[in-house]
């Protein structure tokens, strides 16, 4: 099969033709039609956090596709069955976290695309207790970044704690932001869409965002504090960069709370006077349980939630990583196997608006 493998941090993906997995015992094999493109992913091969993955590996956690081989004792999914790999591989099922429904944080957790291989291949190892289930009409280049990007951020507003009429500033509009904003909208919210690129902005105001804001401007957060009315009750910090996380915390009303789910290396200074005056809550979220992951999927399969995305062929990850780390991807990327040239238009058409 062919695969896409980070064989040093920092450097190109480099394709290689390995063997097809065998599925052990309660284990299965998924036959990779889509996989979306997470800035995560970029931070994985960049070898970016404290926690490294082994060498060589195979990125990519929003993978869907059909399983091809069960192995013995597995019953929960059949051969033929349409099913998503996701950043939370597998957990213990044991531990304090597990057994309260926290498995996302469960200490022997795997992650897809980073401990374990993942779908920047044409098959994929899987434990069929942790799959997604892709409901009937989604479409797997569809589904693909609900997975990673719509599971995270509809479990990151949820965290937030706020209630519908009541504003969310969604600070970062890419893969992520421009589901968050789909999510938010339908859950009743008003919402800020908060970027530093004003075409990020343009298509979050088409998504439903009530108010953008470009961070690059030096009074975006007076205004966004001025129109509404003292702040926003929830703030999602989506972006890869940490000047956006001191700058969300900002935006927060008094008892609001902020979500961090960007995850840039490195460290932000807390606003201590202001956090501790205002009662601020600042709350980390980390992609979302398997409960989580039906609801958000049924959000899109009602037709409440629309990815935004650029079909792609594997052969060209590395080019997508260069743009997704210069901001040059409309929403989300995601890589088609079944079908590679089926969207050019698609493809000439993000080329012309990001190109530089
Ligand atoms: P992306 O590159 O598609 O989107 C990032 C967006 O942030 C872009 O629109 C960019 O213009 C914007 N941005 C950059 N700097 C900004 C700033 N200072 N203020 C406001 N906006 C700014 O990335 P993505 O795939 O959406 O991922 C975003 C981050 O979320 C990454 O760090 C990724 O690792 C992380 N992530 C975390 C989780 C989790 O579970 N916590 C899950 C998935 C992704
Ligand atoms: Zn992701
Ligand atoms: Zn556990």
């Amino acid at each position: 099969m062919r695969a896409e493998v980070v064989e040093a941090f920092g450097k190109p993906l480099v394709e290689r033709e390995l063997d097809i997995p065998i599925a052990g015992p309660r284990q299965i094999v998924v036959k990779t039609e889509a996989c979306g493109v997470c800035h995560t992913d970029l931070h994985a091969a960049s070898g970016d956090w404290p926690l490294k993955p082994t060498l060589p590996f195979i990125p990519g956690h929003e993978a869907i596709g059909i399983v091809s081989a069960v192995g013995a004792g597995v019953t929960i999914v059949k051969e033929g069955d349409r099913v998503g790999v996701p950043w939370l591989y597998s957990a213990c099922g044991h531990c304090e976290y597990c057994l309260s429904a926290w498995e996302t944080v469960c200490p022997d957790a795997q992650f897809g695309g980073y401990t374990r291989n993942g779908g920047f291949a044409e098959y994929i190892l899987a434990d069929p207790d942790y799959v997604a289930h892709i409901p009937k009409g989604l479409s797997p280049t569809q589904a693909a970044p609900l997975i990673c990007a719509g599971l995270t951020t509809y479990k990151g507003i949820k965290e937030t704690d706020t209630r519908p009429g009541e504003w969310i500033a969604v600070s970062g509009c890419g893969g992520l932001g421009h589901l968050a904003i789909q999510y938010a909208k339908a859950m009743g919210l008003l919402v800020c869409a908060v970027d530093i690129d004003d075409k990020k902005l343009n298509l979050a105001k088409s998504l439903g965002a009530d108010l953008t804001f470009n961070a690059r401007s030096a009074d975006s957060i007076t205004r966004l504090i001025k129109e509404t009315g003292g702040g926003t009750h929830g703030v999602l910090i989506t972006a890869p960069s940490l000047g956006a996380f001191s700058q969300g915390i900002a935006m927060a009303r008094r008892r609001g709370t902020c979500v961090l789910v960007g995850l840039p290396p490195g460290d932000f200074p807390v606003p201590l006077f202001d956090v501790v005056a205002k009662c601020i809550t600042i709350r980390g979220s980390f992609v979302g349980t398997r409960q989580d992951m039906a609801e958000a999927l049924a959000f899109a399969a009602d037709g409440k939630v629309k990815a935004d995305v650029e079909l792609q062929p594997l052969e060209d990850i590395n080019a997508i990583f260069k743009r997704l780390e210069h901001g040059d991807v409309a929403a989300r990327v995601v890589i088609d196997y079944v079908n590679n040239s089926s969207d050019l238009e698609n493809k000439q058409e993000a080329q012309e608006v990001y190109a530089h």
